[in-house]
């Protein structure tokens, strides 16, 4: 009888325990620690390029993969998670990372809308609602280096960048004033930050850089593919390369008579917009930034009721 009973116990399927397939944030925790210890960096040293070990991610390089680690690094239960790319939150890559958060990080809801988010993560804009103190900003960056343009070597830069070196940076800004009668950087306008680095702020738009000077969010910058975090903190400045007589300017989105274009869903006069061909007839123009516009539309809606 003993025997027999030792064997079924031997011999009994052990039942399994479901276990996690990844740990919270898919990011171990020595890869969390590593990333925070960079954005600590960062903070301090404001507009500098912190090197870290960028982790495989389950997207290939250049759909976000710095903006991602950033974002699962720093994320905790009750977060709420926004995904933006190109100020839509329903465009494919924004879709797909904002699903993955919600599946690796239990505990974390997903929003569209920007005033209920903690965290931010956008690829080409800065939402046009004022972001509070208490919100994270996490931009994800193709190329870090604003010297990128003038010097091929990333050894060379570095020294410039250590000797605050940006003669060539301004030579170029220089050039562009001379053949196009202003300058024709239409994003990742360089920017020095707390009067020291300059910096390139990834893809944004000219019109978002002035969001970025005195923010109250903590801006967080991240750059995948070439392994660098950097960082604006709340409160700092920022000012766009600028000649004393050539004043920086954003878009202005004008007819040719010079009357400011609206927004064909809301009506706004006043935030960054689209221009959308149509199969017949001239372009049309509405918000780059999907939430704020459902959000004044519905308002302008709800008014008129
Ligand atoms: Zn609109």
């Amino acid at each position: 009888m003993i025997a027999a009973a030792i064997t079924r116990v031997a011999t009994a399927p052990v039942p399994l325990l479901p276990r996690p397939t990844h740990h919270f944030g898919f990011l171990d925790d020595f890869a969390k620690k590593e990333i925070r210890r960079a954005v600590l960096k960062a903070i301090c040293l404001p507009g500098h390029q912190v090197p870290y070990s960028s982790r495989e991610m389950p997207i290939a390089r250049g759909f976000g993969t710095g903006g991602l680690q950033l974002t699962l690094s720093l994320i905790g239960a009750g977060d709420v998670v926004k995904v933006i790319d190109q100020g839509s939150d329903e465009s494919v890559n924004a879709v797909n990372l904002r699903d993955f958060i919600g599946k690796v990080a239990p505990g974390v809801t997903t929003t569209t809308a920007t005033a209920e988010a903690s965290i931010i993560q956008s690829r080409h804009r800065i939402p046009e609602l004022p972001l509070r103190e208490n919100q994270i900003l996490i931009l994800q960056v193709p190329y870090p280096c604003p010297l990128m343009i003038v010097e091929p070597s990333e050894r060379v830069r570095r020294r410039m960048h250590a000797e605050v070196d940006y003669a060539r940076l301004w030579v170029k800004l220089y050039e562009d004033l001379v053949r196009f009668q202003e300058i024709s950087i239409s994003n990742r306008y360089p920017a020095r930050v707390h009067g020291r680095y300059v910096m390139d702020p990834s893809p944004i738009p000219r019109w978002d850089l002035p969001k970025m000077h005195q923010s109250k969010a903590l801006i967080l910058l991240g750059a995948g593919r070439e392994k660098k975090i950097y960082a604006v903190p709340p409160y700092t400045e920022v000012e766009p390369l600028q000649f004393d007589d050539i004043p920086f300017q954003v878009e202005r989105f004008q007819t040719a008579d010079g009357r400011r274009i609206p927004c064909v869903r809301c009506g706004a006069n006043d935030s960054f917009l689209d221009e959308i061909p149509q199969a017949a007839g001239p372009a049309i123009h509405q918000c780059s930034d999907l939430d704020w516009c459902l959000a004044r539309a519905a308002a302008t809606a709800g008014a008129q009721r």
